[in-house]
């Protein structure tokens, strides 16, 4: 059954399956992992029900935790070293660092959530996973 739908979902865009790589940047890009021009969201971060231009279904592809992982993983790797270096070398005011800190962790993360939820999104597509599997 999904040899099938690959199969014609590859005939319809060039005989070939996007490869894991492809598939991850087209994701990033909020776009259909499959075709690279639908929409992959219809919202902020609900993954759309099929692609608008190719017809790939993606709706039933969970992501579950791991584009909020990644989110936390790269917003904490830039923030708390910003945040450290910032208080050993300027030494602001405290006033400023419970305000700036927060603020940025917080614009970064929401920047961040739905690229990442995109290309694990255009991962698990190229992958075959939908997210339910049993170990
Ligand atoms: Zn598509």
């Amino acid at each position: 059954m999904n040899d099938i739908v690959d199969s014609q979902t590859a005939k319809s865009y060039g005989g070939s399956k996007p490869s894991v790589m492809e598939a991850i940047k087209k994701g990033l890009r909020r776009k259909c992992p499959c075709c690279g021009e639908g929409r992959a969201f219809s919202g902020y971060l609900k993954v759309t029900g099929e692609c608008d231009v190719c017809k790939t279904e993606l709706g039933d592809i969970r992501a579950d935790d791991f584009p909020p992982y990644l989110t936390i993983f790269i917003v904490g790797h830039i923030v708390v070293p910003a945040l450290v270096y910032m208080e050993a070398i300027l030494h602001p005011p405290t006033w400023l660092q419970i305000t700036l800190w927060p603020t940025v962790a917080l614009a970064l993360s929401l920047a961040l959530l739905p690229v990442l939820k995109g290309g694990v999104v255009g991962m698990m597509w190229a992958l075959g996973l939908k997210g339910d599997e049993q170990h």
